[in-house]
Parts: C-alpha cells; structure tokens; sequence
C-alpha cells in the first residue's frame, strides 16, 4: 500500500527501534528519566524556550497549553480550520472552560486587524479574550506556512493587549525546512509552542510542549491531570531524540516529493490543485468521481488517500508525503488518479 492518508502513518525505522530498545530510563512522574529530560533539553535549546514538556500527543500538548494561559468563562482566538477548532473535539470547553472565537483565515491565515476586532473590549457581560492560537504549518490549508511578517503582527497586536499567544506548531519543523528559515526564529515571541514527533519525523509516539520555565512547571501539573504522566517513557522519547538528528533535513525530501505529486496531479485536467509549500497536497475534483467516491477506487488499487478534513467540500481529496513515501510512489500515484479519472497519460 502506498500511504498518502498522513504522515502520522509513518513506522519506525529499523535504527530508531534500536536506540528506543537501548534507551536508558527511569520514572519519569519522579522526574528520574534522563532521556525524557535529555529530549525535554534538547526541544527547549532547539526552539530557543527555557523549558520543554513530553506530552503524549499534539491535542494533549494544545489543550494542556489552553488550560495553563486561560480561565474558565474566557474566549480563545482560534482560526476557522484549525486542528484545536475541529479535531480535538470541544476539548477547551471541556477541561478549560473557555469558548472559541473562530477567525476565518484566508488559507489558514488571519490578519492581526481581525484579532483587534475580536478582542473583547473590556465590558463587564463580555467573555474577555483569554489566548489567541496560530497554527504553523497549517493543516487543513495544505501544510501552508504562516508568513513571519503576518505572524509577528498578530502576536505584537495580541500582546500589545497583555494577551498571550499560543503556537500549534505539529509541523513546525517543516515550515522551518522549507523556508530555511531556523526554528526558533518561527517561534520567537510565542509564549508556547507545541510541535509533534509523530508525524512528519517519524516516532511512533510524542510530541513536546515549549515555553517558560514557569509556564512548564504549570503545564507538568495539567498533563498530570489530563492523564499524561508517563513512567519509562525514554523508550519513546529516545525515538524522539533520534529523531531530531536524522529526520529533520530529510522533510525537505517530502517537501519535493509534494510539490512532484501537485504538479502531476495539475496536469490532469479534471482537478485544482493547492500548490503546496510544504508536504501536504490538497486538490479539488472538478468532475467525475467525488473525493470519498475516488478515495475508495484508489484503495481498491493501493493506494491510500483520504477526503480533505471537516467542513471542506466534498470534493476535495488530501494526500501527505512523508518518510514511506518514494518518487516512484508519487509517479505510481499520478498514473492511477489519471486512470480513475479517464485521463490516462501515455
Ligand atoms: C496532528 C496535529 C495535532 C494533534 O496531534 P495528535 O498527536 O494527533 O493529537 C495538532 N495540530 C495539528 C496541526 C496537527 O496536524
């Protein structure tokens, strides 16, 4: 099978089952596990935070941010296709009692001048703004990177009001990639930032939650809480360690590898395609077969692809490359949508 759904589909590799297998470990609830605490270091040294938390997954890294920068009866700035929007069920209201405020982006990307006039003047029956959240690279939008410029106004505009910024940043390191642009620099200002092992870099498990050493400390407690303290869990983040030596250049693999499969797809006639800036392909089915209706005839055939996500048209089909996914796969997969869209090429 080739394997587009995601890049959280990746397996380890051979090399990263060792080191995960020789991980040196210990309880880490007691704060006794020295890979955790070396992969803590190293995500904190490599985004330029003071300290860094392993968090099981990216929903409980953003959520357990939420609950630390907000109070119950608050308003979260969120964008209209966000991952914390959409998929991570309405776990804001849920754990941190606060309610979203959705900004339509335009591909992801909202303007600091929305933020001003979402931003609750300050009026005794109005919900204040508790927290404003980006989210680098933007998922639901085709893996696009949040332009720095944008980004830094929406985060002086926030700040400006004494509101802090929290950055979803599962595939920050993409972003960081593709633009050569170092990750820290993406990130500075923030007051948190999460980013996501799991996916495009290849661990089976993990993500890491940056910020303050204060903000950390508060964060440990709330993952703690939410069910996330982990015991051995060097085992894991050894993966993660490994990880941020191997995997990080290679994404710009994926990010060809992309750009490869958008350009075949475009030349078929019947499709629009995103044109990706990083490893996420989103094209929309003009005519034929709608995206669950071709999703389906080409799982038939191997491949595996899925309907872009909530609230998108039916007709629009998302495909992520990443580490188990070859150009020779990319060429496989072109040929095959040509054929089950009747534009066979020679
Ligand atoms: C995958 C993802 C998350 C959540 O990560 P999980 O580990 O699946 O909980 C958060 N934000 C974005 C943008 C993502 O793509």
């Amino acid at each position: 099978m080739i394997d587009l759904r995601s890049d959280t589909v990746t397996r380890p590799t051979p090399a990263m089952r060792e080191v995960m297998a020789a991980a040196e470990v210990g309880d880490d609830v007691y704060g006794e596990d020295p890979t955790v605490r070396r992969l803590e270091e190293r995500a904190a040294d490599l985004l330029g935070t003071e300290a860094a938390l392993f968090v099981p997954s990216g929903t409980m890294g953003n959520q357990t941010a939420i609950a630390c920068h907000t109070r119950p009866g608050q308003e979260v700035i969120v964008e209209e296709g966000s991952h914390i929007y959409n998929v991570e069920l309405a776990t804001m209201a849920r754990f941190s009692g606060v309610q979203p405020r959705v900004l339509p982006g335009e591909r992801g990307v909202f303007t600091a001048r929305q933020v001003a006039a979402a931003i609750r003047p300050d009026i005794y029956y109005l919900a204040p703004t508790g927290l404003v959240c980006l989210e680098n690279t933007h998922n639901a939008a085709g893996g696009r990177i949040w332009p720095l410029a944008a980004a830094r106004e929406v985060l002086d505009l926030a700040h400006g009001r004494g509101i802090p910024v929290h950055l979803d940043g599962a595939r920050i390191l993409n972003a960081s990639v593709a633009t050569g642009i170092p990750a820290r620099e993406l990130t500075l200002g923030f007051d948190s930032v999460m980013f996501c092992l799991s996916k495009g870099l290849g661990c089976p498990v993990g993500s890491l939650l940056c910020g303050s050493r204060e903000f950390i400390a508060a964060a440990r407690r709330t993952r703690k809480a939410l069910g996330g303290g982990m015991r051995q869990a060097g085992i894991l983040a050894a993966a993660g360690l490994y990880a941020l030596d191997h995997h990080v250049d290679r994404l710009a693999q994926d990010h060809v590898h992309a750009r490869l499969l958008a350009d075949g797809l475009a030349s078929l006639p019947a499709l629009s395609v995103w044109p990706p800036d990083t490893n996420i392909v989103i094209f929309e089915i003009a005519r034929g077969p709608d995206a669950e209706a071709l999703c389906q005839r080409l799982r038939d055939r191997g491949v595996l692809a899925s309907p872009a996500g909530a609230g998108t048209s039916a007709r629009q089909v998302r495909m992520v490359t990443h580490l188990g996914i070859s150009a020779a796969d990319v060429q496989r997969t072109v040929d095959l949508v040509g054929r089950e869209l009747g534009t066979a090429r020679a």
